[in-house]
Protein backbone atom coordinates (compact mmCIF):
# COMPACT_ATOMS: atom_id res chain seq x y z
CA UNK A 1 0.00 0.00 0.00
CA UNK A 2 1.40 3.31 -0.80
CA UNK A 3 1.80 6.16 1.15
CA UNK A 4 0.44 9.15 -0.96
CA UNK A 5 -3.87 9.21 -0.25
CA UNK A 6 -5.38 10.89 -3.33
CA UNK A 7 -9.18 10.54 -3.93
CA UNK A 8 -9.96 7.71 -1.08
CA UNK A 9 -7.00 5.90 -2.05
CA UNK A 10 -3.54 4.83 -1.16
CA UNK A 11 -1.40 4.64 -3.72
CA UNK A 12 2.60 5.44 -5.03
CA UNK A 13 3.88 8.40 -6.70
CA UNK A 14 2.62 8.53 -10.51
CA UNK A 15 6.42 8.63 -11.63
CA UNK A 16 7.41 6.04 -9.28
CA UNK A 17 9.31 8.22 -6.92
CA UNK A 18 10.74 7.12 -3.36
CA UNK A 19 12.41 8.48 0.11
CA UNK A 20 14.43 6.54 2.75
CA UNK A 21 13.63 8.51 5.98
CA UNK A 22 16.56 8.84 8.88
CA UNK A 23 16.17 7.96 12.39
CA UNK A 24 18.04 10.78 13.76
CA UNK A 25 18.71 9.04 17.11
CA UNK A 26 21.27 6.96 14.69
CA UNK A 27 21.41 7.72 11.36
CA UNK A 28 19.82 4.11 10.06
CA UNK A 29 16.36 4.17 7.32
CA UNK A 30 13.65 4.39 8.80
CA UNK A 31 11.08 3.92 6.40
CA UNK A 32 10.94 3.98 2.57
CA UNK A 33 7.95 6.09 1.27
CA UNK A 34 6.58 7.46 -1.63
CA UNK A 35 7.52 10.92 -3.24
CA UNK A 36 5.09 13.28 -5.32
CA UNK A 37 5.70 14.65 -8.14
CA UNK A 38 4.26 17.20 -10.29
CA UNK A 39 1.18 14.49 -11.45
CA UNK A 40 0.35 13.58 -8.06
CA UNK A 41 -0.28 17.10 -7.25
CA UNK A 42 -2.93 17.42 -10.37
CA UNK A 43 -4.55 14.47 -8.78
CA UNK A 44 -4.98 15.50 -5.67
CA UNK A 45 -5.85 18.97 -6.09
CA UNK A 46 -8.57 17.91 -8.97
CA UNK A 47 -9.91 15.10 -6.12
CA UNK A 48 -9.88 17.92 -3.48
CA UNK A 49 -11.81 19.97 -5.73
CA UNK A 50 -13.85 17.39 -7.16
CA UNK A 51 -14.85 16.86 -3.44
CA UNK A 52 -15.58 20.60 -3.28
CA UNK A 53 -18.15 20.44 -5.24
CA UNK A 54 -19.58 16.56 -3.69
CA UNK A 55 -21.39 15.73 -1.45
CA UNK A 56 -18.98 16.78 1.48
CA UNK A 57 -20.60 20.38 0.94
CA UNK A 58 -24.46 19.68 2.26
CA UNK A 59 -22.70 18.16 5.35
CA UNK A 60 -24.23 20.10 8.42
CA UNK A 61 -21.59 21.56 10.73
CA UNK A 62 -23.31 18.94 13.32
CA UNK A 63 -21.85 16.26 11.51
CA UNK A 64 -18.62 17.42 10.85
CA UNK A 65 -17.77 18.42 14.65
CA UNK A 66 -18.81 14.62 15.31
CA UNK A 67 -15.94 13.71 12.85
CA UNK A 68 -13.57 16.20 14.31
CA UNK A 69 -14.80 14.33 17.96
CA UNK A 70 -14.49 10.56 16.83
CA UNK A 71 -10.72 11.60 15.49
CA UNK A 72 -9.84 12.95 18.92
CA UNK A 73 -11.13 9.95 20.77
CA UNK A 74 -9.21 7.79 17.87
CA UNK A 75 -5.53 9.93 18.29
CA UNK A 76 -5.83 9.13 22.06
CA UNK A 77 -6.85 5.47 21.46
CA UNK A 78 -3.63 5.35 19.21
CA UNK A 79 -1.69 7.73 21.51
CA UNK A 80 1.39 5.32 22.61
CA UNK A 81 1.55 4.27 18.97
CA UNK A 82 1.30 8.17 17.17
CA UNK A 83 3.49 9.23 20.10
CA UNK A 84 6.35 6.72 19.40
CA UNK A 85 5.95 7.01 15.48
CA UNK A 86 6.93 10.68 15.84
CA UNK A 87 9.51 10.37 18.34
CA UNK A 88 10.98 7.91 15.53
CA UNK A 89 10.96 10.56 13.13
CA UNK A 90 11.84 13.65 14.72
CA UNK A 91 14.01 12.47 17.20
CA UNK A 92 11.84 13.78 20.24
CA UNK A 93 11.91 12.67 23.73
CA UNK A 94 8.39 10.21 24.22
CA UNK A 95 7.56 12.80 27.06
CA UNK A 96 6.76 15.31 24.31
CA UNK A 97 5.54 12.86 21.83
CA UNK A 98 3.08 12.15 23.88
CA UNK A 99 2.29 15.60 24.77
CA UNK A 100 2.19 16.56 21.14
CA UNK A 101 -0.71 13.79 20.54
CA UNK A 102 -2.68 15.14 23.71
CA UNK A 103 -2.17 19.40 22.52
CA UNK A 104 -3.81 17.48 18.94
CA UNK A 105 -6.09 15.85 20.51
CA UNK A 106 -7.49 19.33 22.86
CA UNK A 107 -7.80 20.68 19.31
CA UNK A 108 -9.75 18.73 17.46
CA UNK A 109 -12.31 18.64 20.17
CA UNK A 110 -11.83 22.66 20.24
CA UNK A 111 -12.86 23.09 16.98
CA UNK A 112 -15.23 20.10 16.85
CA UNK A 113 -17.25 22.37 19.91
CA UNK A 114 -16.32 25.81 17.78
CA UNK A 115 -17.79 24.24 14.48
CA UNK A 116 -21.21 23.71 15.87
CA UNK A 117 -23.47 26.70 16.85
CA UNK A 118 -22.78 29.51 14.47
CA UNK A 119 -25.54 30.67 12.78
CA UNK A 120 -24.04 33.63 11.37
CA UNK A 121 -25.01 37.28 12.16
CA UNK A 122 -27.99 39.28 11.54
CA UNK A 123 -27.52 42.70 10.72
CA UNK A 124 -29.67 45.62 11.11
CA UNK A 125 -30.47 46.83 7.52
CA UNK A 126 -31.75 50.13 9.01
CA UNK A 127 -35.41 49.16 7.14
CA UNK A 128 -38.23 46.91 7.84
CA UNK A 129 -38.67 44.91 4.64
CA UNK A 130 -34.84 43.87 4.51
CA UNK A 131 -33.68 40.76 5.88
CA UNK A 132 -29.67 40.80 6.15
CA UNK A 133 -27.52 37.96 7.59
CA UNK A 134 -24.13 37.27 7.22
CA UNK A 135 -22.97 33.74 6.73
CA UNK A 136 -20.09 31.98 6.94
CA UNK A 137 -18.87 29.27 4.11
CA UNK A 138 -15.92 27.22 3.26
CA UNK A 139 -13.02 29.12 1.00
CA UNK A 140 -12.54 25.65 -1.16
CA UNK A 141 -9.37 23.56 -1.80
CA UNK A 142 -7.13 24.35 0.60
CA UNK A 143 -3.23 23.74 0.67
CA UNK A 144 -1.76 22.88 3.96
CA UNK A 145 2.19 22.97 4.41
CA UNK A 146 3.49 21.96 7.81
CA UNK A 147 7.15 21.80 8.63
CA UNK A 148 9.11 19.34 10.43
CA UNK A 149 9.59 19.81 14.38
CA UNK A 150 6.02 19.39 15.41
CA UNK A 151 4.63 17.57 12.28
CA UNK A 152 1.43 16.29 13.90
CA UNK A 153 0.67 19.09 15.53
CA UNK A 154 1.13 21.83 12.97
CA UNK A 155 -0.32 20.05 10.47
CA UNK A 156 -3.73 19.23 13.21
CA UNK A 157 -3.85 22.80 14.10
CA UNK A 158 -5.00 23.36 10.06
CA UNK A 159 -6.71 20.53 9.20
CA UNK A 160 -9.37 20.40 12.43
CA UNK A 161 -10.09 24.48 11.81
CA UNK A 162 -10.29 23.32 7.76
CA UNK A 163 -12.81 20.52 8.42
CA UNK A 164 -14.65 22.34 10.95
CA UNK A 165 -15.44 25.30 8.00
CA UNK A 166 -16.05 22.63 5.42
CA UNK A 167 -13.33 23.00 3.39
CA UNK A 168 -11.71 19.77 1.17
CA UNK A 169 -7.55 20.06 1.47
CA UNK A 170 -4.36 18.56 0.09
CA UNK A 171 -1.69 18.14 3.20
CA UNK A 172 2.20 18.28 2.49
CA UNK A 173 3.85 17.62 5.65
CA UNK A 174 8.00 18.28 5.71
CA UNK A 175 9.62 15.63 3.78
CA UNK A 176 11.72 14.69 6.69
CA UNK A 177 9.09 13.86 9.38
CA UNK A 178 6.12 12.69 7.33
CA UNK A 179 4.72 9.58 9.29
CA UNK A 180 2.87 10.88 11.44
CA UNK A 181 0.40 12.36 8.98
CA UNK A 182 -0.14 9.47 8.02
CA UNK A 183 -1.02 8.23 10.25
CA UNK A 184 -3.18 11.35 11.11
CA UNK A 185 -4.95 10.94 7.10
CA UNK A 186 -5.42 6.90 8.25
CA UNK A 187 -7.37 8.31 11.08
CA UNK A 188 -9.55 10.85 9.82
CA UNK A 189 -10.62 7.97 7.06
CA UNK A 190 -11.41 5.82 9.94
CA UNK A 191 -13.32 8.98 11.46
CA UNK A 192 -15.81 8.79 8.56
CA UNK A 193 -14.19 10.97 6.10
CA UNK A 194 -13.94 7.68 3.71
CA UNK A 195 -16.69 8.57 2.81
CA UNK A 196 -16.16 11.42 1.55
CA UNK A 197 -13.01 10.54 -1.00
CA UNK A 198 -10.83 13.38 -1.79
CA UNK A 199 -11.84 15.87 0.85
CA UNK A 200 -8.37 15.01 2.79
CA UNK A 201 -5.66 14.41 0.12
CA UNK A 202 -2.06 13.33 1.47
CA UNK A 203 0.85 14.07 -0.55
CA UNK A 204 4.48 13.56 0.60
CA UNK A 205 7.77 15.47 -1.03
CA UNK A 206 9.71 18.08 -1.39
CA UNK A 207 9.13 21.39 -1.31
CA UNK A 208 10.65 21.84 -4.72
CA UNK A 209 8.35 18.74 -6.20
CA UNK A 210 5.33 18.82 -4.35
CA UNK A 211 4.92 22.23 -2.21
CA UNK A 212 5.85 24.23 -5.11
CA UNK A 213 3.56 22.78 -7.36
CA UNK A 214 0.70 22.70 -5.00
CA UNK A 215 1.05 26.45 -4.08
CA UNK A 216 1.24 27.35 -7.79
CA UNK A 217 -2.29 25.23 -8.55
CA UNK A 218 -4.90 27.59 -9.58
CA UNK A 219 -7.41 25.43 -8.03
CA UNK A 220 -6.06 25.97 -4.83
CA UNK A 221 -7.91 28.69 -3.03
CA UNK A 222 -5.97 29.04 0.33
CA UNK A 223 -2.29 28.32 1.30
CA UNK A 224 -2.02 28.09 4.93
CA UNK A 225 1.79 27.08 5.58
CA UNK A 226 4.19 26.73 8.62
CA UNK A 227 8.19 26.97 8.34
CA UNK A 228 10.79 29.26 7.23
CA UNK A 229 11.14 32.71 6.76
CA UNK A 230 12.19 32.31 2.89
CA UNK A 231 10.18 29.39 2.04
CA UNK A 232 7.04 31.71 3.86
CA UNK A 233 8.53 34.66 1.48
CA UNK A 234 8.65 32.56 -2.37
CA UNK A 235 5.00 31.02 -1.10
CA UNK A 236 3.57 34.48 -0.53
CA UNK A 237 5.12 35.47 -3.88
CA UNK A 238 3.53 32.16 -5.69
CA UNK A 239 0.14 32.72 -4.33
CA UNK A 240 0.01 36.30 -5.64
CA UNK A 241 -0.48 34.67 -8.90
CA UNK A 242 -3.94 33.55 -7.99
CA UNK A 243 -4.65 36.07 -5.73
CA UNK A 244 -5.34 33.10 -2.76
CA UNK A 245 -5.65 33.29 0.66
CA UNK A 246 -2.19 32.90 2.52
CA UNK A 247 -1.53 32.16 6.16
CA UNK A 248 2.19 32.25 7.31
CA UNK A 249 2.89 30.76 10.38
CA UNK A 250 7.25 31.39 10.49
CA UNK A 251 10.37 31.52 12.54
CA UNK A 252 10.87 33.15 15.74
CA UNK A 253 13.93 34.87 17.95
CA UNK A 254 11.71 34.88 21.28
CA UNK A 255 13.02 37.23 23.78
CA UNK A 256 13.08 35.83 27.43
CA UNK A 257 13.53 39.00 29.72
CA UNK A 258 14.15 38.54 33.47
CA UNK A 259 14.14 41.52 35.74
CA UNK A 260 15.93 40.78 39.39
CA UNK A 261 12.90 41.21 40.93
CA UNK A 262 11.67 38.08 39.55
CA UNK A 263 11.44 34.48 41.05
CA UNK A 264 14.47 33.78 39.66
CA UNK A 265 14.45 29.20 40.72
CA UNK A 266 11.28 29.43 38.53
CA UNK A 267 13.19 31.80 35.71
CA UNK A 268 16.06 30.01 35.81
CA UNK A 269 14.21 26.75 35.31
CA UNK A 270 11.92 28.51 32.25
CA UNK A 271 14.54 29.47 30.74
CA UNK A 272 16.36 26.46 30.43
CA UNK A 273 13.45 24.32 29.23
CA UNK A 274 12.36 27.51 27.00
CA UNK A 275 15.68 27.25 25.38
CA UNK A 276 16.30 23.15 25.58
CA UNK A 277 12.68 21.85 24.70
CA UNK A 278 13.44 19.80 21.66
CA UNK A 279 16.80 20.81 21.46
CA UNK A 280 15.84 24.02 20.54
CA UNK A 281 14.09 23.19 17.37
CA UNK A 282 10.76 24.95 18.32
CA UNK A 283 9.43 28.25 16.61
CA UNK A 284 8.86 29.84 20.13
CA UNK A 285 12.35 28.89 21.96
CA UNK A 286 13.77 31.14 23.91
CA UNK A 287 17.09 31.64 22.68
CA UNK A 288 17.43 35.70 23.28
CA UNK A 289 17.73 35.41 27.22
CA UNK A 290 17.84 38.90 28.26
CA UNK A 291 18.95 39.14 31.92
CA UNK A 292 19.26 42.31 34.29
CA UNK A 293 22.79 43.53 35.26
CA UNK A 294 22.64 42.39 38.74
CA UNK A 295 21.38 39.18 38.36
CA UNK A 296 23.44 38.32 34.67
CA UNK A 297 26.22 36.91 35.84
CA UNK A 298 24.90 34.29 38.73
CA UNK A 299 21.68 33.29 36.30
CA UNK A 300 23.68 32.18 33.08
CA UNK A 301 26.10 30.90 35.67
CA UNK A 302 23.64 28.51 36.78
CA UNK A 303 21.67 28.24 33.68
CA UNK A 304 25.06 26.83 32.02
CA UNK A 305 25.22 24.20 34.87
CA UNK A 306 21.84 23.02 34.78
CA UNK A 307 22.30 22.59 30.65
CA UNK A 308 25.32 20.80 31.26
CA UNK A 309 23.82 18.27 33.18
CA UNK A 310 20.61 17.72 30.47
CA UNK A 311 20.79 14.01 29.70
CA UNK A 312 21.13 13.94 25.96
CA UNK A 313 20.00 10.69 24.33
CA UNK A 314 17.88 8.54 21.96
CA UNK A 315 14.44 10.39 22.07
CA UNK A 316 13.05 6.29 23.06
CA UNK A 317 15.28 5.68 25.66
CA UNK A 318 13.49 6.99 29.26
CA UNK A 319 16.37 8.55 30.58
CA UNK A 320 16.94 11.05 27.91
CA UNK A 321 15.92 14.18 28.06
CA UNK A 322 17.10 15.91 24.75
CA UNK A 323 16.98 13.81 21.43
CA UNK A 324 19.26 14.80 18.54
CA UNK A 325 18.89 17.19 16.18
CA UNK A 326 16.48 16.23 13.24
CA UNK A 327 18.96 15.79 10.33
CA UNK A 328 23.03 15.96 9.84
CA UNK A 329 22.21 19.07 7.65
CA UNK A 330 20.56 20.66 10.38
CA UNK A 331 23.21 19.43 12.70
CA UNK A 332 26.08 21.30 10.22
CA UNK A 333 23.71 24.45 10.36
CA UNK A 334 23.59 24.92 14.08
CA UNK A 335 27.01 23.81 14.36
CA UNK A 336 27.87 26.82 11.97
CA UNK A 337 26.31 29.24 14.10
CA UNK A 338 28.37 27.96 17.46
CA UNK A 339 32.07 28.80 15.18
CA UNK A 340 29.92 32.21 13.98
CA UNK A 341 29.34 33.06 17.68
CA UNK A 342 32.59 32.42 18.92
CA UNK A 343 33.76 34.16 15.88
CA UNK A 344 31.67 37.19 16.73
CA UNK A 345 33.36 37.00 20.14
CA UNK A 346 30.41 35.52 21.99
CA UNK A 347 31.87 33.47 25.61
CA UNK A 348 31.12 30.03 25.72
CA UNK A 349 29.68 28.86 28.86
CA UNK A 350 28.50 25.43 28.06
CA UNK A 351 28.11 23.01 25.30
CA UNK A 352 29.39 24.31 21.80
CA UNK A 353 30.41 20.25 21.24
CA UNK A 354 28.86 17.21 20.14
CA UNK A 355 28.16 14.85 23.05
CA UNK A 356 30.95 12.13 23.55
CA UNK A 357 29.34 9.19 24.17
CA UNK A 358 29.84 6.31 22.59
CA UNK A 359 26.42 5.23 21.79
CA UNK A 360 25.36 8.57 20.41
CA UNK A 361 28.12 9.05 17.85
CA UNK A 362 25.84 7.74 14.20
CA UNK A 363 22.52 10.27 15.99
CA UNK A 364 22.74 13.91 15.33
CA UNK A 365 22.90 15.34 18.80
CA UNK A 366 24.43 18.33 19.96
CA UNK A 367 24.79 19.57 23.28
CA UNK A 368 23.27 22.16 24.96
CA UNK A 369 25.02 25.73 24.46
CA UNK A 370 24.91 28.67 26.12
CA UNK A 371 26.60 31.81 25.06
CA UNK A 372 27.34 35.22 27.40
CA UNK A 373 28.37 38.17 26.72
CA UNK A 374 26.04 38.66 23.45
CA UNK A 375 25.01 42.21 21.64
CA UNK A 376 22.24 42.81 19.58
CA UNK A 377 25.03 43.58 16.45
CA UNK A 378 26.03 39.52 16.69
CA UNK A 379 24.17 36.96 14.39
CA UNK A 380 23.89 34.62 16.70
CA UNK A 381 21.29 36.89 18.57
CA UNK A 382 19.43 38.20 15.36
CA UNK A 383 18.98 34.82 13.53
CA UNK A 384 16.91 31.85 14.51
CA UNK A 385 19.24 28.81 14.62
CA UNK A 386 16.39 26.89 15.36
CA UNK A 387 19.11 24.24 17.55
CA UNK A 388 20.16 24.30 20.98
CA UNK A 389 21.65 27.95 21.31
CA UNK A 390 21.09 30.29 23.80
CA UNK A 391 21.90 34.03 24.05
CA UNK A 392 22.58 36.04 26.69
CA UNK A 393 22.39 40.05 27.04
CA UNK A 394 21.71 42.38 29.50
CA UNK A 395 19.88 45.44 30.34
CA UNK A 396 20.05 48.07 32.94
CA UNK A 397 16.21 49.99 32.99
CA UNK A 398 13.37 48.97 32.20
CA UNK A 399 12.87 50.75 28.54
CA UNK A 400 16.20 48.87 27.33
CA UNK A 401 14.76 45.69 28.10
CA UNK A 402 11.75 46.37 25.86
CA UNK A 403 13.94 47.91 23.28
CA UNK A 404 16.22 44.80 23.24
CA UNK A 405 12.44 42.05 23.53
CA UNK A 406 11.70 44.16 20.23
CA UNK A 407 15.22 44.07 18.68
CA UNK A 408 14.21 41.47 15.90
CA UNK A 409 12.37 40.89 12.60
CA UNK A 410 10.45 38.01 13.78
CA UNK A 411 7.96 38.93 16.47
CA UNK A 412 6.20 35.25 17.21
CA UNK A 413 6.74 35.16 21.22
CA UNK A 414 8.13 36.66 24.56
CA UNK A 415 8.05 36.40 27.85
CA UNK A 416 8.72 38.86 31.07
CA UNK A 417 9.84 37.86 34.56
CA UNK A 418 9.27 40.36 37.05
CA UNK A 419 7.66 40.19 40.55
CA UNK A 420 6.03 43.48 40.06
CA UNK A 421 2.80 43.07 38.04
CA UNK A 422 2.78 46.73 36.81
CA UNK A 423 5.75 46.63 35.21
CA UNK A 424 5.02 43.07 33.72
CA UNK A 425 1.70 44.25 32.33
CA UNK A 426 3.73 47.65 30.65
CA UNK A 427 6.37 45.36 29.03
CA UNK A 428 3.51 42.77 27.90
CA UNK A 429 1.72 45.61 26.31
CA UNK A 430 5.13 47.14 24.78
CA UNK A 431 6.48 43.38 23.84
CA UNK A 432 5.50 43.30 19.63
CA UNK A 433 4.86 39.69 19.60
CA UNK A 434 1.92 37.30 19.19
CA UNK A 435 2.05 36.20 22.13
CA UNK A 436 3.42 37.06 25.51
CA UNK A 437 4.11 35.04 28.89
CA UNK A 438 4.47 36.56 31.99
CA UNK A 439 6.06 34.64 34.37
CA UNK A 440 6.19 31.48 32.06
CA UNK A 441 7.69 30.30 29.11
CA UNK A 442 5.98 28.22 26.27
CA UNK A 443 2.41 27.21 27.14
CA UNK A 444 -0.29 27.79 24.70
CA UNK A 445 -3.65 26.90 24.22
CA UNK A 446 -6.50 25.52 21.55
CA UNK A 447 -9.00 28.36 22.65
CA UNK A 448 -6.41 31.51 22.12
CA UNK A 449 -4.84 32.78 19.11
CA UNK A 450 -1.46 31.95 18.07
CA UNK A 451 0.74 33.62 15.28
CA UNK A 452 3.55 36.06 14.54
CA UNK A 453 3.73 40.13 14.14
CA UNK A 454 6.30 41.34 11.54
CA UNK A 455 8.43 38.80 9.55
CA UNK A 456 6.90 36.01 11.66
CA UNK A 457 3.85 35.46 9.81
CA UNK A 458 0.40 36.76 8.67
CA UNK A 459 -2.58 35.34 9.93
CA UNK A 460 -2.93 33.80 13.32
CA UNK A 461 -3.93 29.71 14.35
CA UNK A 462 -5.76 27.99 17.09
CA UNK A 463 -9.12 30.17 18.58
CA UNK A 464 -11.73 31.53 16.81
CA UNK A 465 -9.41 33.22 14.10
CA UNK A 466 -7.79 29.79 13.82
CA UNK A 467 -11.34 29.09 12.20
CA UNK A 468 -11.77 32.61 10.50
CA UNK A 469 -9.04 31.65 8.60
CA UNK A 470 -10.53 28.86 7.21
CA UNK A 471 -13.94 30.60 5.88
CA UNK A 472 -15.24 33.15 3.43
CA UNK A 473 -18.21 35.85 4.60
CA UNK A 474 -20.97 36.01 2.53
CA UNK A 475 -23.62 38.63 3.02
CA UNK A 476 -27.42 37.71 2.17
CA UNK A 477 -29.59 40.46 1.63
CA UNK A 478 -33.20 39.68 1.63
CA UNK A 479 -35.71 42.13 0.01
CA UNK A 480 -39.06 40.85 1.39
CA UNK A 481 -41.33 43.13 0.00
CA UNK A 482 -39.47 44.28 -3.45
CA UNK A 483 -41.33 47.73 -4.78
CA UNK A 484 -40.21 48.84 -8.13
CA UNK A 485 -37.93 51.91 -7.96
CA UNK A 486 -38.15 52.84 -11.20
CA UNK A 487 -34.59 54.95 -10.99
CA UNK A 488 -34.63 54.97 -14.87
CA UNK A 489 -38.37 56.31 -15.05
CA UNK A 490 -41.86 54.83 -15.83
CA UNK A 491 -42.09 52.41 -18.03
CA UNK A 492 -44.50 53.52 -21.29
P1 LIG B 1 10.83 24.90 5.59
O1 LIG B 1 10.37 26.25 5.26
O2 LIG B 1 12.11 24.42 5.04
O3 LIG B 1 9.75 23.81 5.14
C1 LIG B 1 8.43 23.81 5.61
C2 LIG B 1 7.55 23.07 4.63
O4 LIG B 1 7.48 23.78 3.40
C3 LIG B 1 8.02 21.67 4.28
O5 LIG B 1 6.90 20.83 4.16
C4 LIG B 1 8.69 21.88 2.94
O6 LIG B 1 8.73 20.73 2.12
C5 LIG B 1 7.78 22.92 2.32
N1 LIG B 1 8.37 23.73 1.26
C6 LIG B 1 9.67 24.03 1.06
N2 LIG B 1 9.81 24.83 -0.02
C7 LIG B 1 8.56 25.03 -0.52
C8 LIG B 1 8.05 25.78 -1.60
N3 LIG B 1 8.83 26.48 -2.40
N4 LIG B 1 6.71 25.77 -1.81
C9 LIG B 1 5.89 25.09 -1.00
N5 LIG B 1 6.32 24.35 0.06
C10 LIG B 1 7.65 24.33 0.30
O7 LIG B 1 10.81 24.83 7.18
P2 LIG B 1 11.30 23.63 8.11
O8 LIG B 1 12.79 23.64 8.07
O9 LIG B 1 10.57 22.38 7.80
O10 LIG B 1 10.77 24.13 9.54
C11 LIG B 1 11.48 24.99 10.35
C12 LIG B 1 10.92 26.39 10.30
O11 LIG B 1 9.53 26.37 10.65
C13 LIG B 1 11.57 27.31 11.30
O12 LIG B 1 11.85 28.56 10.72
C14 LIG B 1 10.48 27.48 12.39
O13 LIG B 1 10.59 28.65 13.12
C15 LIG B 1 9.24 27.41 11.59
N6 LIG B 1 8.10 27.04 12.44
C16 LIG B 1 7.18 28.02 12.77
C17 LIG B 1 6.11 27.71 13.60
C18 LIG B 1 5.10 28.75 14.00
O14 LIG B 1 4.11 28.40 14.61
N7 LIG B 1 5.30 30.02 13.69
C19 LIG B 1 5.98 26.41 14.09
C20 LIG B 1 6.92 25.46 13.74
C21 LIG B 1 7.98 25.79 12.91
Amino acid sequence: MGTLYIDGDWRAAAAGGTRDLLDPADGSVLRTVDEAGADDVRLAVEAAHRAFEGPWRTTTAAERSALLLRVADLLQRDRSALAELETRDTGKTLVEAGIDVDDVTAVFRYYAALAVGDPGRLVDAGSATVLSRVVYEPVGVCALIAPWNYPLLQMSWKVAPALAAGNTMVLKPSEVTPLSTVELVRLLAEAGLSQYPGVVNLLLGSGANAGGPLVEHPLVELVSFTGGLATGQAIMRSAAEGVKRVALELGGKNPNIVFADADLEAAVDYALTGAFLHAGQVCSAGTRLILHDSIAEEFAAELARRAERIVVGPGLDPASQSGPLVSAQHRDKVEKYVALGLEEGARLLAGGRRPSEAHLQDGYFYRPTVFAGCDRSMRIVQEETFGPIVTVETFETEAEAVALGNDTDYGLAGAVWTGDRDRAHRVAGALRHGTVWINDFGPYLPQAEWGGFKRSGTGRELGPTGLAEYQEAKHVYENTSPQPAYWFGRPE
